[in-house]
């Protein structure tokens, strides 16, 4: 019978075998990758002799044309309720400041760890010399740092309280900021007189953005990076920052991320530190705790991708990082997400490209990453072993050249299929 999962108080689920699990188709293509998704998701359930009872959910266009709301509250209760859910893209209405319908989901189900594995597909056409050598799970705090939005557009109201705030008690930080400093201004208005540009009066229009960095919001989120290494069996934590420059914010996500691999894990310094290692006789023993800043880390999953594993970074670091690591395995038709809370148990598995409008209901793309949001979905309830056949299908799919046109238009000698064959050629080799 189909029922609730739940959650014990240390947010370990309890799965029935017809779990209940609310869906959203997602606008634009996702009345194509969704059917397809659900097609493979159910066959290898079934082959374990499970079943998810799927509960659609409003949200986006398709929940604004029926309610003429763009997330009901129907929707956000039902995640709530029954824990887990999976979401196709959605469109993010122009103007009227709804840019957070996955934000709003987000801070409402407070998923504060954005996860992201990234690897390679056997066979999946790729811009670098060696993808395989990319295998890593992004852990990207998904609710504070310079992404929280607390902006003041410059002229505003609220930005002038804040520049005068910082005028009058922070006086010198306050003048590394200001851009409009009489000498800078008089040298630039020279300059432009010099080229005959128009006159303007620049004052001091600067937008301004705060940059919240907790150390709750660290810890948990470093907390829940070691146990998956832990429980991966996977061999390092590196933790992605530009504390050199950003030392209160980015470099404190440093520290307070080894204090969480020491309070924790019993983590100690390797050879002097700052790397840190997990010791013998505890668990995860010899996974190692690591730190690079960011701009060397993307330079490094260039040309030295295998010495990364799991990582943990901050918002917006996170953000680059996985679409960087996305275009090395192939691009975005197949990159996985999921926006979890460890410690409620809720968790939201999504597609990580947009809507993709200009092939909305062509049958034409990828469903690989929606498909693969699922997978994670079935391996964060424990279904792993439908997980794992679903991974091997779509391995001999791609290995057998049967792909969607995104894939197609890279490999020579492709078969190009539909979406929906796409998904039926994943079952046929369950
Ligand atoms: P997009 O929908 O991700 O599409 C950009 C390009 O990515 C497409 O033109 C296509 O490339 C490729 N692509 C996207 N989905 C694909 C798939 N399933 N298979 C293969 N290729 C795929 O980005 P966008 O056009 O900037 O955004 C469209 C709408 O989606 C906007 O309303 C945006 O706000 C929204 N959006 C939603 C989410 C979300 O719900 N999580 C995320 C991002 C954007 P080619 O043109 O090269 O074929």
């Amino acid at each position: 019978m189909a029922d609730k999962i739940t959650a014990a108080a240390d947010g370990t689920l309890s799965v029935p075998d017809e779990p209940i699990i609310p869906f959203i188709e997602g606008d634009g293509t996702g009345v194509d990758i969704w059917p397809a998704a659900k097609l493979v998701l159910d066959a290898a359930a079934a082959k374990d002799g499970k079943n998810v009872a799927w509960k659609e959910v409003l949200a986006g266009e398709k929940a604004f044309n029926a309610t003429g709301e763009w997330l009901p509250d129907a929707t956000t209760e039902a995640f709530q309720e029954y824990l887990i859910g999976i979401k196709g893209p959605l469109t993010t209405p122009v103007g009227g400041g709804i840019r957070s319908l996955n934000v709003a989901l987000r801070q409402i189900l407070d998923l504060y760890v954005c996860l992201r594995p990234v690897r390679w597909f056997q066979g999946v056409p790729s811009p670098v010399k060696k993808p395989e050598a990319v295998d890593m799970v992004i852990f990207r705090e998904n609710t504070e740092d310079i992404y929280a939005g607390i902006e003041y557009a410059g002229g505003t109201e609220q930005n002038a309280k804040l520049l005068a705030f910082l005028e009058e008690n922070m006086p010198a930080e306050f003048g590394k900021i200001r851009f409009g400093t009489q000498a800078k201004v008089t040298a630039w208005e020279a300059e432009l007189e010099r080229i005959g540009a128009p006159k303007r009066d620049l004052g001091v229009d600067v937008g301004l953005g705060i940059k919240p960095v907790s150390r709750l919001g660290t810890e948990r989120l470093v907390h829940s990076a070691i146990a998956y290494a832990i429980q991966h069996d996977r061999k390092s934590v590196t933790l992605v920052h530009k504390g050199n420059i950003m030392k209160f914010t980015e470099g404190a996500f440093r520290d307070w991320g080894y204090q969480t691999a020491v309070d924790f894990y019993g983590a100690v310094e390797l050879d002097g530190g700052p790397w840190h290692v997990i010791p013998e006789g505890k668990p995860g023993a010899g996974i190692i705790i690591k730190d690079v800043i960011a701009d060397a880390f993307l330079q490094q999953i260039m040309t030295r991708a295998d010495e990364y594993d799991v990582v943990a970074t901050l918002n917006l670091n996170g953000d680059y990082i996985s679409d960087a690591l996305a275009a090395e395995v192939g691009g975005i038709g197949i990159a996985p997400g999921a926006n979890i809370n460890y410690v409620t148990g809720h968790g939201i598995f999504e597609a990580t490209h947009g809507t993709a409008p200009k092939y909305a209901g062509q049958d034409k793309v990828n469903p690989g990453s929606l498909l693969l949001s699922g997978v994670l979905m079935y391996e964060h309830i424990g279904w792993t072993e439908a997980a794992a056949d679903i991974v091997a299908a779509l391995e001999r799919t791609i290995a057998d050249k049967i792909v969607t046109y995104d894939f197609a238009r890279m490999l020579p000698g492709a078969t190009e299929v539909k979406c929906s064959e796409f998904a039926k050629a994943i079952v046929e080799r369950l």
